[in-house]
C-alpha cells in the first residue's frame, strides 16, 4: 500500500471519527464520545463523580440573542467547564444545552458546584456579560458500578429533581432518592388497577361554623385502601400530579361526591356544602368545565351544592389566564376556595382580581396561635383582608381549644381539623350530621 493511499485512509478515518464523537459547536466529544469515554473511566476501579449540567432557559437566550449567539455561548460554557475541572477529568455536549462531566478521584460535590455555577452564571461573548442560570445533577458512583448508562441516568434524574426550583442550583441522587423512585413506579404500576378495582374511597372532614358549632361544610378527601392498608394522599398525589392520573382520579372522586350529594338530600333537610380538591392538571384539561357540568346534572344536583379547592400555588402560575377560567367555573354556580393560603407567595391582589368566595388559612398559621410570635400579627393581617374583601375564612389543622377561642374571638367563619372531626367514611359523615342536629 503507497504512503499517500494511506495517509488518505487514516485522515478518512479521523474523519469519520470527529463525525461519529465530536459536537461541531463545541468541540468537545458529543454524547456518543461521553458514552464511551466514561465506560472506560468507570470500567477502572474508583470512585467517579457525574454531573449532568444544563443551562435553564437556553431556548429563550437562543431566541432573544439568535443562534450565533447561542453557539457562541455554547462554546464558551463548555470552556468554562472545561478550565473548572482536571485535565483527565472528562466534559462533552450531550444535546442541545446539556453537558455531561465526568470527574475521578474524590471529588468535594459542593465545591466543584459552586465552582461551575460562580463560572458559568455570568459569561462573556465579544465583550457583553450575560447573566445565565444553570441547574446540575449529581451522581457519585461506587466503584463497583459498572453500568454506564444506569449511571448516567441516575445523575439526569438527580438533575430533573430540582426543576423548577430556582434556588437550587443542583441536586444529588442518593439512596433515598433511589428508594423513592422505585417506590414511585409501584404506585404508577398500580394506579389503573387501583381505580378499576374500587380501592379510592372518599372520605368527608366536617367543616364546623365558629359561631353556631353546626357542621356547614365538609372537605372531600381521597384515600387509597390497598390490601387493607391505607396509602396516604401525601404519598400518591404528588405522583398523579406528575404523570397526570390525577385527571382520573379527581373525576373519580368528583363524581363519588355527586352520588353522595344526592343520597344526603334525600335523607337530610339540609346538606352541608362539599369541597373538593382540583389540581392545576384537571383545572387546565380543555373539557373540565364541561365535564363535571355533565356529571353535576347526571345527579340531579347543582354547582351550588359544591366548593371546588384550588391551592394558592395554581394561581400564582403566570402564563395562564387564571381569572377567565375562574369566572366561567363561577357563573356556572361552583363556589371557589383557595387551599393552603399563605404558603404559596400570591401576591394581595390576586385575592382582589380573582372571583373567589373563601380562603382556606394553612394549618401552618393555626399551628401557631398560642405561640408568641409574629404569625399571629399574621393571622391577623390575614382576618383584616379577608373581611375587607367580603371573603369566607377557613381555618384548617385546628386541633386544641385554644385555637378554637381565638378563631371564634377573630369571627373565622368555618373550622375543620381533629378537634371537631378527623376525615370520616360517607356513613360516618352522615351520622355526624345527624348527631350535630340534635345538639341545637
Ligand atoms: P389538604 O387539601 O390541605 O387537606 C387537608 C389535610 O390535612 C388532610 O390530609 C387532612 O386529613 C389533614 N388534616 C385535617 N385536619 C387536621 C388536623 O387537625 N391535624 C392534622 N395533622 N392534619 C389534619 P390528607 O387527607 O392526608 O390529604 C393530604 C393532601 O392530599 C390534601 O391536603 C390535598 O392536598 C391532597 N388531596 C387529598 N384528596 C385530594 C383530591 O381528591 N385531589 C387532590 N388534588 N388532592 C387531594
Ligand atoms: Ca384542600
Ligand atoms: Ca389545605
Amino acid at each position: 500500500m503507497n504512503r499517500r493511499y494511506r495517509n488518505l485512509r487514516i485522515e478518512k478515518r479521523n474523519r469519520l471519527f470527529e463525525l461519529a464523537y465530536i459536537d461541531p459547536i463545541t468541540g468537545l466529544g458529543n454524547y456518543n464520545a461521553y458514552l464511551a469515554r466514561t465506560k472506560e473511566k468507570i470500567e477502572i476501579n474508583s470512585k467517579k463523580t457525574i454531573i449532568i449540567l444544563d443551562i435553564d432557559k437556553f431556548k429563550s437566550f437562543n431566541k432573544k440573542y439568535g443562534h450565533m449567539k447561542g453557539n457562541a455561548l455554547l462554546k464558551r460554557v463548555g470552556e468554562e467547564i472545561k478550565h473548572s475541572i482536571r485535565k483527565t477529568d472528562i466534559v462533552c455536549r450531550l444535546a442541545n444545552d446539556v453537558f455531561g462531566i465526568c470527574l475521578s478521584g474524590e471529588v468535594d460535590v459542593e465545591n466543584i458546584t459552586r465552582r461551575l455555577n460562580n463560572k458559568i452564571s455570568r459569561i462573556k461573548i465579544e465583550d457583553i456579560w450575560y447573566n445565565l442560570r444553570i441547574s446540575m445533577g449529581v451522581y457519585i458512583c461506587g466503584k463497583e458500578e459498572k453500568d454506564v448508562q444506569s449511571v448516567i441516568d441516575k445523575a439526569i434524574m438527580a438533575h430533573d429533581s430540582i426543576k423548577g426550583k430556582y434556588h437550587v442550583p443542583y441536586g444529588v441522587f442518593t439512596e433515598e432518592f433511589e428508594q423513592k423512585l422505585i417506590r414511585e413506579s409501584e404506585i404508577e404500576n398500580m394506579m389503573e388497577y387501583a381505580i378499576r378495582n374500587k380501592e379510592f374511597e372518599v372520605y368527608y372532614q366536617p367543616q364546623i361554623d365558629s359561631q353556631t358549632e353546626r357542621i356547614e361544610g365538609a372537605e372531600a378527601l381521597v384515600r387509597w385502601r390497598k390490601d387493607g392498608n391505607m396509602i396516604s394522599p401525601g404519598e400518591f398525589i404528588p405522583i398523579f400530579e406528575k404523570n397526570y392520573f390525577i385527571i382520573k382520579l379527581e373525576e373519580f372522586v368528583y363524581e363519588k361526591v355527586c352520588e353522595n350529594i344526592q343520597e344526603m338530600k334525600k335523607e337530610l333537610k339540609k346538606v352541608p356544602t362539599i369541597s373538593v380538591n382540583i389540581s392545576k392538571e384537571s383545572l387546565l384539561e380543555k373539557d373540565f368545565l364541561e365535564k363535571y357540568m355533565k356529571i353535576t346534572k347526571q345527579y340531579g344536583i347543582s354547582p351550588n351544592d359544591i366548593e371546588l379547592e384550588i391551592t394558592e400555588r395554581t394561581t400564582v402560575d403566570n402564563n395562564i389566564d387564571m381569572k377567565e377560567i375562574l369566572e366561567e367555573i363561577k357563573e356556572k354556580g361552583f363556589s371557589i376556595a383557595i387551599d393552603d393560603f399563605g404558603t404559596g407567595y400570591s401576591s394581595l391582589n390576586m385575592l382582589e382580581i380573582l372571583p373567589i368566595d373563601t380562603i382556606k388559612i394553612d394549618k401552618s398559621f393555626i399551628d401557631r396561635i398560642g405561640e408568641k410570635s409574629h404569625t399571629i400579627n399574621l393571622l391577623e393581617i390575614i382576618f383584616l383582608i379577608t373581611k375587607e374583601l367580603n371573603l369566607k375564612t377557613v381555618a384548617e389543622g385546628v386541633e386544641k381549644s385554644e385555637q378554637v377561642k381565638y378563631l371564634k374571638e377573630k369571627n373565622c367563619d368555618l373550622m375543620q381539623g381533629y378537634f371537631f372531626a378527623k376525615p370520616l367514611g360517607f356513613d360516618a359523615l352522615k351520622n355526624y350530621i345527624k348527631e350535630n342536629k340534635q345538639k341545637e
